[in-house]
C-alpha cells in the first residue's frame, strides 16, 4: 500500500531553523574540506577523536556545559560537564599509560551503560588505543571470540561480568589487564590480571598529554556478522570523527540548546558514532539511560530531561506502539522536536504512529557498521515518504547496481545498494581479513550487502539483505554463528538457520536441526538446545523456533542451502536447485 508523503512546512515557519536549509544546494556545495576546518587538528594533520569530543570544548564556554545526564535503571542520576569528562578521561588515560598501554593496543569495555564506560572508552582513545565496546549481554564465548580475534590487551568490566566469563579468560593470552569497575562495591578478589578502576582513578592525575594520533590510525573496532565465519572486526580510523560530526549536525539536526537521547548501546556502532562522538563533537548535552527497554521508563526519561532530539530504532518504536497510545499520552513528551530511527526497515505505520501519538514522524536513516556514519537519510526539510530510507547524505553517492555490481539500474528497479567509496568514516579494514575487506568493493563502489530500489525523485527504499544475514530487532546475526553454536550440542548433528518474518522484531531465528544417532526429538531436548545456545550467543541470536528434521538440504559441495530452507518454510518458489545434493 502506498502512503501519502508527510509534508514539511515552510522553513521560515519551523520553530527551529534546521541546520540543513537546502538539500540540493548543499549537495552541490558540501566539501569535507569545510568540515575539516570546523575541527581542531594537531600539527602535521594529526587528530584524536577524544580531543574533538571533549578537550577542545574546554577552551570554550562549553567547558561547564553538561555533556552527560546519566540515569540508571534504578532511578539514580548523575551529571557531568565537558570539563568533568575531559578530566576523568585524562585520569583513565594516565592509568592506562602507567599500565603500559601503547598506541594501537586494543582496549575493550564489557559493561552496562554507566558513566565509567564512556570515560574508559574516551580515555582509551586518548592513550591512542583502539577501543572495542562490547554488549554486557554477551556470553563468555562471544566475548572470547572478539578479544581473541584482535588480541585485546585490556578489558574493562565489572565484578559480576568478569565472573560470568571466568572460564574463557585462560584462553586469552594477550589479555594482560582486567580493570574492574565496582560501582556496587561488591567484594571481589584482585587476583590474576585484575586491577581496581577506582584505585587507578584515585591515583591518577587529571592532566594528560593526549596521543597525537594520525588521521589514519585505528581508533575503534566493532564486530559485525557476515554470512560465513565468526564476526569480523570492522576498523575505523580517527578521521571518522568528520563523518560523525557532520551527520549529527545535518541529519540529526543537533542544535546547541538540544537535549539529545540516543537509545543505542555503544556495543552497537550507533551507540558510539551517535551515542558518544556525533553529539559531543558538536558540544551537545546528551542523556544516557542505563536501563533496557520499557515504554513507561523511556517516556519518563524524555519527560524528566526534556529530551528534544531522540534517535532510536524500529523494533523499539514497534514495542512502544504495542504498549499502547495511552502510555505515551500519560507522559509529557512535548519537549521533543525531532525524532529519528535506524537499524532495520522502519515500516510506514511506525512513521505515522509517531506523527499521530507523539506529534512527530520518525525520520528513518540508513547506514552500517562499515560505513561508520549515516549515509542515507530523511532530513528535517524534506517531505517524508513513509517506508523510504530517504536520500543520500550530501557527500555520499549511492546507487542501485545490477546483479554483477557493474551498471546502475534504472529508477524503480531492484538491485544491490552501493556507495561510491572514500569517505572519512568509511571502515579501513576488517581486522586481519584484508581479502574479505577487498571483496566488498567492486571498482569505485563499496557493495553494502543490501538490496534496494531508488525512485524517480532519488528516494531509496530498502528491499532486503543480499546475503543470508538475519536482522532481528536491529541485531545482525550471521546464520553460521548460530549453526556453529548449535552443532556443539552433543545431540546435534547438523543445523541450518534462517530468519523468518516477525511483525515486531522484523525477523526471528528459526533453526532446523538434525540429531545424531541415539537421540530422539523431544520438547525437553528442544529446551536443552535452546538453553545451550543461550550460553553461547547474544539472547537475540538464539533460535526462537527449533524444528527437528531428518536431514538438511545441502549443495553438492556440502553447504547448507538456507535459501531453500527459507523458501520451503515460507511457501515460496524454490528457485534453482540444480546444485542440491539429492
Ligand atoms: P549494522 O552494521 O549492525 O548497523 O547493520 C547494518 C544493516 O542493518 C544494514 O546493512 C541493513 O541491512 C540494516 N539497516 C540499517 N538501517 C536500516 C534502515 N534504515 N532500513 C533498513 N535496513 C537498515
Amino acid at each position: 500500500m502506498d502512503y501519502d508523503p508527510i509534508k514539511k512546512g515552510k522553513i521560515d515557519e519551523m520553530p527551529v531553523q534546521p541546520n540543513l536549509l537546502d538539500y540540493e544546494r548543499a549537495k552541490e556545495e558540501f566539501r569535507w574540506e569545510d568540515v575539516k576546518k570546523e575541527l581542531d587538528w594537531f600539527d602535521g594533520g594529526k587528530i584524536n577523536i577524544a580531543y574533538q569530543v571533549l578537550d577542545r570544548h574546554i577552551k570554550t564556554p562549553l567547558r561547564d556545559k553538561i555533556a552527560l545526564y546519566w540515569e540508571s535503571k534504578d532511578g539514580e542520576s548523575e551529571k557531568y560537564s565537558f570539563l568533568d569528562l575531559s578530566k576523568l578521561s585524562n585520569r583513565f588515560a594516565n592509568a592506562l599509560r602507567k599500565l603500559g598501554v601503547r598506541k594501537g593496543d586494543r582496549v575493550f569495555t564489557y559493561m552496562d551503560r554507566t558513566p565509567e564506560q564512556y570515560i574508559s572508552l574516551l580515555g582509551g582513545l586518548k592513550v591512542g588505543g583502539v577501543i572495542g565496546p562490547l554488549f554486557s549481554a554477551f556470553g563468555p564465548d562471544a566475548v572470547k571470540d572478539r578479544l581473541a580475534d584482535c588480541e585485546a590487551r585490556v578489558l574493562i568490566t565489572t565484578p559480576k561480568l568478569v565472573n560470568a566469563i571466568h572460564e574463557v579468560l585462560e584462553e586469552l593470552p594477550a589479555l594482560d589487564t582486567i580493570i574492574i569497575v565496582n560501582r556496587s562495591k561488591t567484594p571481589y578478589d584482585l587476583e590474576d590480571k585484575k586491577v581496581s578502576y577506582e584505585g587507578l582513578m584515585d591515583e591518577a592525575s587529571d592532566e594528560f598529554d593526549i596521543e597525537k594520533t594520525d588521521k589514519e590510525d585505528y581508533a575503534i573496532i566493532h564486530y559485525t556478522s557476515g554470512t560465513t565465519g565468526k564476526p569480523k572486526g570492522v576498523i575505523h580510523a580517527h578521521e571518522a570523527i568528520m563523518g560523525h560530526y557532520a551527520t549529527a549536525r545535518y541529519v540529526l539536526d543537533l542544535h546547541p540548546e538540544d537535549i539529545y537521547w540516543c537509545t543505542a548501546d555503544p556495543g552497537w556502532v550507533t551507540g558510539t558514532s551517535y551515542g558518544i562522538f556525533g553529539p559531543w563533537s558538536n558540544g551537545i548535552s546528551q542523556v544516557i539511560y542505563g536501563g533496557g527497554f520499557g515504554a513507561g521508563a523511556w517516556y519518563r526519561v524524555i519527560a524528566k530531561y526534556k529530551v528534544t532530539v531522540w534517535y532510536t530504532a524500529p523494533t523499539a518504536i514497534r514495542m512502544l506502539m504495542k504498549a499502547g497510545d495511552s502510555v505515551a499520552n500519560n507522559h509529557d513528551l512535548t519537549s521533543l522536536r525531532y525524532t529519528c530511527s535506524v537499524g532495520e526497515p522502519l515500516n510506514p505505520e511506525a512513521v505515522l504512529w509517531g506523527k499521530d501519538v507523539i506529534g512527530l514522524p520518525f525520520h528513518d536513516n540508513w547506514w552500517q557498521t562499515e560505513t561508520g556514519c549515516i549515509q542515507i537519510a530523511n532530513y528535517p526539510i524534506q517531505d517524508i515518504r513513509p517506508g523510504s530510507m530517504g536520500k543520500p547524505f550530501m557527500a555520499v553517492t549511492a546507487a542501485i547496481l545490477d546483479d554483477n555490481c557493474e551498471k546502475e539500474v534504472p529508477p524503480g528497479q531492484e538491485g544491490h545498494l552501493a556507495l561510491k567509496a572514500g569517505w572519512p568514516s568509511m571502515f579501513r579494514t576488517y581486522w586481519n581479513k584484508k581479502e574479505l575487506y577487498e571483496s566488498r568493493f567492486k571498482g569505485e563502489w563499496y557493495i553494502t550487502g543490501d538490496r534496494a530500489t531508488m525512485d524517480e525523485e532519488g528516494y531509496f527504499w530498502f528491499v532486503g539483505r543480499a546475503d543470508d544475514v538475519i536482522n532481528t530487532g536491529g541485531h545482525l546475526v550471521g546464520p553460521f554463528e548460530v549453526e556453529s553454536a548449535l552443532i556443539e550440542h552433543p545431540a546435534v548433528a547438523e543445523a541450518g538457520v534462517i530468519g523468518i518474518p516477525d511483525p515486531l522484531v522484523m525477523e526471528v531465528i528459526k533453526a532446523f536441526v538434525s540429531l545424531k544417532d541415539g537421540h530422539e526429538p523431544s520438547d525437553e531436548l528442544m529446551r536443552d538446545i535452546k538453553r545451550f545456545a543461550r550460553k553461547k550467543l547474544l539472547a537475540a541470536a538464539c533460535p526462537r523456533q527449533i524444528e527437528f528434521v531428518s536431514g538438511l538440504p545441502v549443495t553438492k559441495s556440502g553447504k547448507i542451502m538456507r535459501r531453500l530452507l527459507k523458501a520451503r518454510e515460507l511457501g515460496l518458489p524454490e528457485g534453482d536447485t540444480s546444485t542440491l545434493e539429492e
